[in-house]
């Protein structure tokens, strides 16, 4: 579904990615794992059409999108939920998820989509009318992931959604990303809490200061030592 080859990016003269490759299957939930500045949104940012590689390709569902535009990119069914969230504070949570749902041109598409909005996260349906600035920040993530779904996504770019969330929350922001998965969504999931990632992704990419350095099924990253002592606690 998504395949990145030899991908190089630079902000000016500072290199952050240096011959990227990774791949997305069909139907994958695949994680993308690092510390802090080695390159894991730079990536993301890369795939939806937000930086321009210098060098490489980025090839989604057979059709090369290394200079597409980012509307393009969104409107073939890739969507990125950025770090951060990004959702528009004084609009309501409807509005946000209206702006999400731009590519949709039918008043019936926009209305299923609200509803599996509010099928999927209960709270957004009950926040309808309230404006996004006055959610939590878990009840934002939710309205982030639910506003890129609005475009009916055939792959989601997921930049950070445990970030900064009580534990309650993560499962239940996790909860959902397996339900998108099984619903037929393809997932690039970038994570900090590599244990979550890897129990929720088959396979996994670590990236270190712009390169690929270790790739593999999740169980195998899991118990790789290298991962254990740089993001699993020494455990
Ligand atoms: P984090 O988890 O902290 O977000 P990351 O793995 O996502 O880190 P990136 O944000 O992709 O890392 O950053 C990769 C490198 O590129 C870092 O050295 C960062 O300082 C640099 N960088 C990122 N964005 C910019 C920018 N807009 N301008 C200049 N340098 C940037």
């Amino acid at each position: 579904m998504l395949e990145l080859e030899g991908v190089d990016v630079a902000y000016g003269k500072r290199r952050a990615l240096e011959g990227v490759s990774l791949r997305v299957g069909t139907g994958e939930i695949v994680t993308l794992l690092g510390a802090n500045g080695a390159g894991k949104s730079t990536t993301l940012r890369a795939i939806s059409g937000l930086v321009r590689p210098g060098r490489g390709r980025i090839v989604y569902d057979g059709r090369d999108i290394t200079r597409a535009t980012p509307d393009a990119i969104v409107a073939a069914g890739l969507c990125h939920v950025p770090e951060g969230r990004e959702i528009f504070p004084d609009f309501t949570v409807r509005e946000n998820l209206l702006v999400g749902g731009h590519t949709r041109f039918t008043a019936q598409a926009i209305r299923e989509g609200l509803e599996r909005a509010a099928r999927l996260f209960p709270i957004l349906g009950e926040r309808a009318h309230q404006r996004a600035a006055t959610l939590s920040g878990g009840e934002q993530q939710m309205l982030a992931i639910a506003r890129a779904l609005m475009a009916r996504p055939r792959l989601l770019l997921l930049d950070e959604p445990s970030l900064g969330l009580a534990p309650r929350l993560v499962r239940e922001i996790f909860r959902v990303v397996r339900e998108v998965n099984a619903a037929g969504v393809s997932i690039l999931l970038v994570e900090q809490n590599a244990r979550l990632a890897l129990r929720l992704a088959a396979r996994g990419y670590v990236l270190e200061t712009g390169r690929v350095v270790l790739e593999g099924p999740s169980a195998r990253l899991a118990e790789d030592a290298r991962i254990r002592q740089a993001y699993l606690g020494g455990l």
